[in-house]
C-alpha cells in the first residue's frame, strides 16, 4: 500500500499487509466501527509535524464508542502516544491524514459490544487545488439520516452509507459534492463536511440540532472567525434557498479543510468566485495548523 509501511493494530506496530481482521467480524458484517480522521501538517522551516486538535478528536472518539455501546477500549494516553509513534515509525515528513478506528472484532452478532480492536493508519496526504477554484454542490435527493435513526453526531462507519450514496449521486450527475438536507428539509451538511454561508457579512451554520456531526473544524472556524475577523457565527436552521442567496458558501472538515463552494444546483453563489471571508479563513486556518501562526499552541501536538 502506498506511502506507509506500518499500521497500529491492537497495541502493536505491524507491517501494512499484516493488519487483518476476519471477514465475518461484526465490523465487516454490520459496519460496527467508529473512527476519527486527524490532520497532520508538516512545517518545513521548523522541521516539525504537527497533529491538529488531537484532544478533541480523542474526546469524540470516546463519545462515539459510548454511543455505540462498545466495551472499554485502550486508555486515552496510550492512543495519543500511538498516534505520534506511528507517524515516527513511518518517518512521515509531509502533511498526513491519520485514521483511527475502534471496531468490534471476534465473531459476534448484532448484540456484540466487544472485543474492541483498535487500528490506526497515517498516510501522506494529497493536496487539493479546489481551495482556490471553488467547487460545485448539488442538493442531494438523499436525506441526512436523523439522529434518532443513526447517531448523526458520531463517526460510526455505518453512517457513511448515507454520505456514500449522496456522493456517488452528485458525482454521476456532474457535481463535485452533495449537500444533504435533513428530514425537516433544512440544510444538514455535505457528505463529510460542515457548511457555512455568509449573508449580509454574517456567518451562519446549521446548529447542532440539524443532524450534523459535531465537527472539530466547524468549531475551529467559529473560533477563528471571532478572533481574527471579529465575526460571530449564528448557529441556526438554514433553508436551501439561503444557499443561493448567500454571498459566500464554504464547507469545512479535517480532510476538506476550508473549501469555497461557487455554485449550488448550477446556480452561481455570490460572484461565482471564492469569497473574501472564505479566503481569509483559508489563510488563517492554514497558518495556524502548520504552526506558522504560533497562536493556540495547545491545538498542535509535535511529533518530532
Ligand atoms: N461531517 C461528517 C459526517 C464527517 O465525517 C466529517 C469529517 N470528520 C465532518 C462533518 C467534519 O468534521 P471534522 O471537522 O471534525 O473533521
Amino acid at each position: 500500500m502506498s506511502g506507509t509501511r506500518y499500521v497500529y493494530l491492537n497495541g502493536q506496530i505491524v507491517p501494512w499487509n499484516d493488519a487483518k481482521v476476519h471477514v465475518f467480524a461484526p465490523v465487516a458484517k454490520y459496519g460496527t466501527g467508529v473512527f476519527e480522521g486527524i490532520g497532520g501538517y508538516w512545517n518545513e522551516e521548523a522541521q516539525q509535524l504537527y497533529l491538529f486538535r488531537i484532544a478533541e478528536h480523542l474526546d469524540r472518539y470516546a463519545f462515539s464508542q459510548k454511543a455505540m455501546r462498545f466495551d472499554q477500549g485502550p486508555p486515552r494516553g496510550e492512543l495519543a502516544e500511538a498516534l505520534v509513534h506511528l507517524c515516527r515509525a513511518n518517518a512521515l515528513r509531509t502533511d498526513v491524514h491519520i485514521r483511527m478506528m475502534a471496531f468490534i472484532d471476534g465473531s459476534g452478532e448484532l448484540e456484540a459490544t466487544g472485543p474492541v480492536g483498535t487500528a490506526i493508519t497515517a498516510l501522506p496526504r494529497r493536496r487539493r487545488n479546489q481551495t482556490t477554484e471553488g467547487v460545485s454542490a448539488q442538493i442531494s435527493s438523499w436525506v441526512r439520516m436523523p439522529d434518532n435513526v443513526m447517531p448523526a453526531r458520531i463517526k460510526c462507519n455505518a453512517n457513511y452509507h448515507n454520505s456514500r450514496l449522496a456522493t456517488i449521486q452528485s458525482q454521476r450527475d456532474g457535481y463535485d459534492v452533495p449537500f444533504l438536507l435533513n428530514s425537516r428539509g433544512k440544510l444538514a451538511e455535505a457528505a463529510a463536511m460542515c457548511v457555512f454561508i455568509a449573508r449580509h457579512g454574517q456567518l451562519i451554520t446549521p446548529s447542532g440540532s440539524n443532524d450534523i456531526l459535531e465537527s472539530i473544524t466547524r468549531q475551529t472556524v467559529i473560533e477563528l472567525a471571532r478572533e481574527y475577523l471579529g465575526l460571530e457565527t449564528v448557529e441556526r436552521d438554514v433553508d436551501r434557498t439561503e444557499l443561493i442567496l448567500a454571498e459566500e458558501v464554504f464547507y469545512c472538515g479535517t480532510a476538506a479543510e476550508i473549501t469555497p463552494v461557487t455554485s449550488v444546483d448550477r446556480m452561481v453563489v455570490g460572484s461565482g468566485q471564492p469569497g473574501a471571508i472564505t479566503q481569509r479563513l483559508i489563510e488563517i486556518y492554514r497558518k495556524l495548523v502548520t504552526g506558522k501562526d504560533s497562536a493556540h499552541a495547545s491545538w498542535r501536538t509535535a511529533v518530532y
